[in-house]
């Protein structure tokens, strides 16, 4: 479960996801926290209004009825796909539901449905729905032969994924009313299995294009590569840039210039780099240490 986001974050999620929002005056202080826990939350609810008509609906749902107070939602999903939002906190949407209901939605562990529901509001083991999930109404008479118009469902996917992406959670946390109390039948006229794949197709799409991370850039100066390289009697271009190096030094102890094979002359060459550094004793045998390598700051070569 999750704190409910703020109204600012909730208008930045749905409109990252595609939303057309519009704003209904005073939405955002709009709410029925006074009765009641406005979070965690742990999902969002799909209705429908059993209305018509995109404003009167929003109006409803802003003002609620005689025994309903309003919110009844926190947002409107219009039949054009328009999101009208009418509160961003606790809102009479859900009422009372199943508790095994709750714990599969906060779980995601169900298949295509959660467990039937046997509770609803005002039953002995119901738990408050409107402190655990956003709600969203569709218009929609809910008698089953009123259309659902492809943009007002490509709208209720589009709010289930902005808040499922929000808060990090899966497709399995979109429920429909129906499934949360044996009393409901909404939102009738679709599948909520069908619309939790939508949502979770678009959830494993990439969000947004992220901005391109530069390549890291190369080491200018060259990592030592460790005491057991130089045992090695290597034939590197790392030993001639550190050759180079050393007689940029004024270290240079070579008959000819320095090359890439380890030889005795590199290492009395790195003795005076050692010395130089003031190291003495056997800490000024010629074979190169992380300290003094580190310090001769040999040029990145490969
Ligand atoms: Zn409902």
């Amino acid at each position: 479960m999750a704190t409910p986001l703020s109204a600012d974050r909730l208008l930045a999620a749905l409109r990252a996801e595609g939303v057309t929002v519009v704003e209904h005056p005073g939405w955002r202080t709009h709410d029925r926290n006074r009765a009641g826990a406005w979070g965690p939350v742990a999902g969002v609810m799909i209705h429908h209004t059993v209305s018509t008509g995109t404003a009167s609906s929003v109006a409803l749902c802003s003002d609620g009825y005689a025994g309903l107070p309003g919110p009844l939602c926190h947002g409107v999903i219009a039949k054009d796909g328009t999101v009208h939002l009418v509160s961003a906190g606790r809102a009479n949407h859900a009422g009372g539901g199943d508790p095994s209901v709750l714990r599969a939605v906060v779980t995601e562990a169900y298949g295509d449905r959660p467990p039937v529901p046997r509770e609803h509001q005002g039953s002995s083991g119901a738990v408050d729905g409107n402190s655990r999930f956003y709600g969203f109404e569709c218009v929609n008479l809910g008698n089953g032969t009123d259309p659902w118009p492809a943009a007002q469902l490509d709208a209720i996917e589009r709010v289930s994924a902005a808040l499922c992406r929000a808060h990090g959670w899966g497709a399995k946390s979109v429920i429909g009313h129906l499934e949360w109390s044996d009393w409901k039948s909404d939102p009738k006229g679709f599948g909520m299995p069908g619309m939790r794949d939508r949502v979770q197709k678009r959830l494993g799409a990439a969000p947004a294009p992220k901005p391109t991370a530069p390549a890291p850039a190369a080491p200018r100066h060259q990592p030592f590569p460790g005491a057991a390289f130089f045992r090695s009697n290597p034939s590197s271009p790392v030993v001639t840039a550190m050759g180079r190096r050393l007689m940029a030094e004024g270290c240079g102890r070579y008959q000819v210039g320095p090359g890439p094979r380890w030889s005795e002359a590199d290492r009395r060459s790195y003795e005076a780099w050692q010395r130089k550094l003031g190291f003495r004793g056997s800490d000024a045998d010629g074979w190169p240490g992380a300290a003094s390598w580190n310090a001769l700051k040999v040029p990145y070569t490969k």
